[in-house]
């Protein structure tokens, strides 16, 4: 049996668009269209590119997701539902966040128009209450969803936290020892950025915690056979570490 190759190389030795040549991971050097099955997005299942992105890091050019770029490896199982949780919560921040937009404008127009309309004529005091109460409401449902659109942002960067510590740890057990600079690169992250996932890294190793990708996928072994042999390898783990002086 062979080993899986970390990265899949692509099939192609030339771009079908321009003729020009291929980068290992199957990116045409030229045009920047992409072959190689590296590049397929997990959440859209799309072969597109990466592109950098201020929330996200990286997102997906077709569907506009989050991405960790092809050159740190194809995600795991673990690593891509971080994704896809962060997908759903990005989308759904996005759409709490212009219905509060929305509702801002609709609120503060209904209560210019009613002030107007007040001011214009004198109604009896219960009837300008109820109005100026009826054009407050938008402003009301405005906040609330100002409030939920920051609750599924936040979701979004723990959701995206999980996922780029599941990928730095990965980065880290195939390269080796790994610097800041280095995993910068690899996962085309600013340093200060891959120093603090390396920090919390270590800080998990030093807690014996197991990183996030792997938790999942201990869970997820359906057998049960193989679930008690996980068992067994944790307690060997957990033992060990005790032993340690
Ligand atoms: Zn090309
Ligand atoms: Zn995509």
């Amino acid at each position: 049996m062979t080993q899986p190759a970390p990265v899949e190389a692509s099939a192609r030795e030339a771009c079908s668009a321009c003729g020009g040549e291929l980068t290992a991971l199957g990116k045409c050097e030229r045009c920047g269209a992409v072959f190689g099955e590296a590049y397929r997005c997990p959440l859209c299942h799309a072969l597109s590119d990466v592109e950098a992105n201020a929330q996200l890091n990286w997102s997906c050019r077709t569907c506009g997701g989050p991405r960790i770029p092809p050159r740190a490896g194809a995600s795991p199982e673990g690593e891509i539902a971080q994704l896809r949780i962060a997908r759903r919560e990005q989308l759904r921040a996005g759409a709490f966040h212009a219905g509060s937009g929305f509702a801002l404008g609709a609120g503060l127009l209904a209560l210019l128009v009613t002030n107007v309309v007040l001011l214009a004529t004198s109604p009896p005091p219960l009837a300008k209450a109820f109005a100026l109460f009826a054009s407050v409401v938008p402003l009301l449902l405005s906040f609330l969803a100002f409030r939920r659109a920051r609750a599924h942002r936040q979701g979004l960067e723990r959701a995206l936290q999980q996922a780029w510590l599941a990928a730095a740890s990965r980065v880290a057990a195939r390269d080796g020892h790994v610097t800041a600079p280095a995993l910068a690169a690899t996962l085309g992250l600013d340093e200060a950025r891959a120093e603090l996932l390396l920090a919390e890294l270590s800080v998990q190793d030093l807690i014996g915690a197991e990183p996030a990708a792997a938790r999942v996928r201990v869970t997820e072994l359906a057998r049960p056979e193989e679930l008690s042999a996980a068992a067994e390898e944790e307690a060997q783990a957990a033992q060990a570490r005790l032993n340690k002086p």
